[in-house]
């Protein structure tokens, strides 16, 4: 039996260790609590052995800003506790380059309102190709817009497919929106005179995303030049760690909220994430670009070290050839920089069988913001043989059609892929308005539409360059 003295010395001593334990977590809350904004260096370290200590670096929490993985250089925003630690670990520091932090950022890049006025200018001045839609709203409340090119553009035309464009998960990524920009005003100024161009617009239906992370931006206006992340909760997550699939799981991403990779409370949790991911669940893109600056790098699917896509073969064939097409450097997350979980193209590759890349446009020697008058032609002219390149496969390799009438319920199917050998190659879920696109590789495939584990039709195929139509 305790007594009641007893009673109150263990509820005393129970107090005492709940307020210590407190006490600990405050200070060590209290130690990192500035840490966003006590980072002011901003260095480049020349790296022994790349992949060790990229991920030595990774394993310290630090925010790697950018890569030549040629050199083997990191550039990294760190605190001065940081700086020291990194001195202390022998890491070869050559370059400071931390004026780059501070100086004022090009006022020719732009603000989410600049953009949003654009946008609706090209919908004014092109009603008929170009139509403005908001897909959702950030948590400081601003609109979060996306721009429909297309022939019809006001209708859901079933027998195109769409494809997406989108930049600026992270804020301080400025150059990224210019290249979504570049993409609309290429399309939409050359869609009467340019044969090609007004293919691609009539024959598809092109969404573009130019600013995900507006609140983020708006920081980076107002002094915070480097800020990465939303600004939700008021430390703000790292939008492009936030996304479900395999969200937090393989070290690709920080549970402590002062990190610039901060993943959010919950997977799916930010109101960005939720607008694209809603985005990408309405369109059923066949493709995706991510825009983000800097390291000039292509990055595929899976973000999880030894990870792979199911349907590799096709997934990073094309990542390659898009590498090509802008002699940037071609792999996976894991391959090229380090581990990354909760990202947005591995969520859109295994929830909706969208074949995503991220461009990662600029190199080391430009980084985030470069000058605009020197840089941003430069960049976003660079770019137009990648997102063309992706244009150019919407109707290129691959089998397309649509489920008729006499298929209830079209989401119920699915179409298994097999290759020349039999072995599956994809299990591809038919869309619920029963269209389907798979983009294959050359060569012979046998098609079966199945309803669970009913095969319904099967057909052979031998496909070509060019897309096929195919119906069930
Ligand atoms: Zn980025």
């Amino acid at each position: 039996m305790i007594s009641s003295s007893g009673g109150t010395c263990m509820l005393k001593n129970l107090l005492a260790v709940v307020l210590l334990l407190m006490l600990i977590q405050n200070s060590e809350a209290h130690s990192h609590k500035n840490q966003d904004t006590q980072r002011t260096i901003y260095v480049s370290v020349k790296l022994k052995d790349y992949a060790r200590d990229m991920k030595r670096l990774q394993s310290y929490d630090l925010d790697i800003t950018g890569v030549d993985i040629k050199e083997s250089i990191a550039d990294l925003f760190i605190t001065k506790e940081q700086y020291n630690q990194l001195q202390e670990m022998n890491f070869n520091i050559i370059q400071d380059k931390s004026n780059k932090a501070t100086s004022a950022l090009d006022e020719q890049y732009k603000s989410p309102s600049e953009i949003e006025t654009i946008l609706k200018e090209w919908e004014r001045t092109h009603s008929e190709i170009a139509k403005v839609f908001v897909i959702g709203t950030s948590s400081e409340g601003r609109n979060i817009y996306a721009l429909k090119i297309s022939d019809n553009v006001s209708t859901r035309e079933v027998s195109e497919s769409a494809i997406l464009f989108n930049s600026m998960h992270h804020a301080r990524e400025v150059m990224s929106p210019e290249v979504s920009l570049d993409i609309i005003e290429t399309l939409i100024t050359n869609y009467e005179s340019d044969l090609k161009i007004k293919s691609y617009v009539d024959s598809n239906e092109i969404w573009v995303v130019p600013m995900l992370n507006v609140d983020g931006n708006s920081k980076v206006w107002n002094g915070s030049k480097m800020w990465r992340k939303n600004t939700n909760y008021g430390h703000g997550v790292d939008i492009n760690r936030n996304y479900p699939h395999l969200w937090g799981s393989c070290g690709g991403s920080s549970g402590m909220k002062w990190s610039s990779t901060y993943r959010g409370p919950s997977a799916g949790s930010e109101p960005e994430v939720q607008a694209l991911m809603n985005l990408v669940k309405d369109i059923r893109p066949v493709f995706d670009i991510s825009y983000h600056a800097y390291s000039e790098i292509v990055i595929y699917p899976m973000g999880c070290k030894g990870s792979r896509t199911q349907t590799k073969e096709v997934v990073e064939k094309i990542g390659q050839e898009i590498g090509q097409s802008v002699d940037y450097r071609a792999g996976t997350a894991w391959e090229l920089l380090y581990s990354v979980d909760g990202s947005d193209i591995d969520w859109m590759y295994n929830a909706y069988q969208v074949i995503p890349f991220v461009l990662e446009v600029n190199s080391r020697s430009e980084g985030f913001q470069p000058n605009y008058d020197k840089w941003r032609d430069k960049t976003v002219k660079r770019n137009r043989a990648a997102w063309m390149k992706l244009l150019d496969k919407m109707s290129a390799t691959g089998v397309k059609g649509r489920l008729d009438e006499t298929y209830p319920s079209p989401e119920n199917y699915q179409i298994e892929v097999r290759d020349s050998s039999g072995e599956v190659f994809q299990n591809y879920k038919v869309n619920p308005d029963g269209t389907y696109h798979i983009v294959l590789n050359e060569g012979k495939y046998s098609l079966s539409l199945k309803k669970g584990r009913n095969s319904l039709s099967t057909k052979e195929v031998n496909l070509s360059t060019s897309l096929l139509p195919l119906h069930f």
